[in-house]
């Protein structure tokens, strides 16, 4: 008989259920609804994941229950350069001992760094006291998956200085910021391919032919493609923020907008969206009349529709 075959099984029909009791239980509670809390035990300190008894002593605990976090320290890690299918993370990632601030104990979790590449040796960045945070998912039904995992803090970069120039349009970019002042996008249309260009440029891109005539078309388009910032952006409502290639209706060009009015996840290739104005009387001759794109209430535009214009 070979040595992986089971000659036993172990079933319960039904599965198997039982009560976690009351402190595991408040533990996974606050999971679910997106906080972390420890145990403080007869002796003071604070325990993360909650225990029932003083792991040092056996003595039970308190009760009193802490939240803690979310900011917590790596206090430990193993690099994972080739994640197995089991694993919470199909890219490289650490495991690391997270304790979280306010807590005296770790929690095991995996820990990502954005590294993509299998096999990518551990970044720099990853060491004993770096400072991170939970990623928790947005559905949440109480166990210790509703954290995804865990993320470094966002090193700032903050320059101080500040540097003004004046850029002149150009007749064509001028012309486009007059139909912005109006509300209106303004493109041009090519007399060879019949291609529309919004913004207008004054020449077709793919000819090279000078373009002459205007077309207005409608503020609603279409995402092509987009990225997920999480870097802040003054121009950004907060971060995560999105920022997407838009493929205005009637254009055939697509022009980078933010998005937002939709968590960063839920925005897709083919997501329908409308410009968002500013309130009139704020209005200038500044792309800056729109806050952003915002998502509309109409199926998602096929991929075939938009290949040709990512
Ligand atoms: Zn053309």
């Amino acid at each position: 008989m070979s040595s992986s075959a089971p000659n036993h099984a172990l079933e319960f029909p039904g599965g198997y259920t039982r009560s976690v009791g009351p402190v595991i239980g408040r533990f996974l509670t606050e999971l679910r609804d997106g906080r972390l809390v420890g145990v403080r035990t007869a002796s003071g300190r604070v325990v993360v994941p909650p225990t029932e008894y003083d792991p040092e002593d056996g003595s039970a605990v308190t009760g009193e229950f802490v939240e803690v976090g979310p900011d917590c320290t790596v206090e430990s890690w193993s690099w994972v350069p080739r994640p197995r299918r089991s694993h919470p993370l199909q890219r490289p990632f650490a495991w690391a001992l997270i304790r979280p601030d306010g807590a005296d104990t770790a929690l095991l979790h995996a820990l990502d760094l954005g590294v993509f590449e299998e096999g990518a040796k551990p970044p720099r960045e990853l060491r004993t006291g770096m400072r991170v945070r939970p990623k928790w998912r947005s559905e949440r039904s109480g166990g210790i998956g509703d954290i995804e995992c865990f993320r470094p803090d966002i090193a700032m970069i903050n320059d101080s200085r500040r540097t003004e120039y004046h850029l002149p349009p150009g007749r064509a970019l001028e012309r486009f910021l007059e139909g912005i002042a109006e509300g209106r996008f303004l493109g041009h249309r090519c007399g060879v391919c019949g291609k529309v260009y919004v913004p207008l440029k004054g020449l077709c891109p793919v000819d090279g032919v000078p373009t002459t005539e205007e077309v207005e078309v409608r503020d609603t388009g279409t995402v092509t493609t987009f990225a997920v910032n999480n870097i802040p952006d003054p121009r950004a409502p907060e971060v995560p923020f999105v920022s997407a290639y838009i493929l205005l209706d009637g254009s055939d060009l697509a022009m980078l907008a933010l998005v937002a009015g939709v968590p960063a996840d839920q925005v897709r290739m083919g997501m329908r969206v409308r410009a968002e104005w500013r309130p009139r009387e704020e209005w200038g001759a500044t792309m800056a009349n729109i806050k952003w794109f915002a998502p509309l209430d109409e199926p998602d535009v096929p991929f075939a529709a938009i290949k040709d214009h990512l």
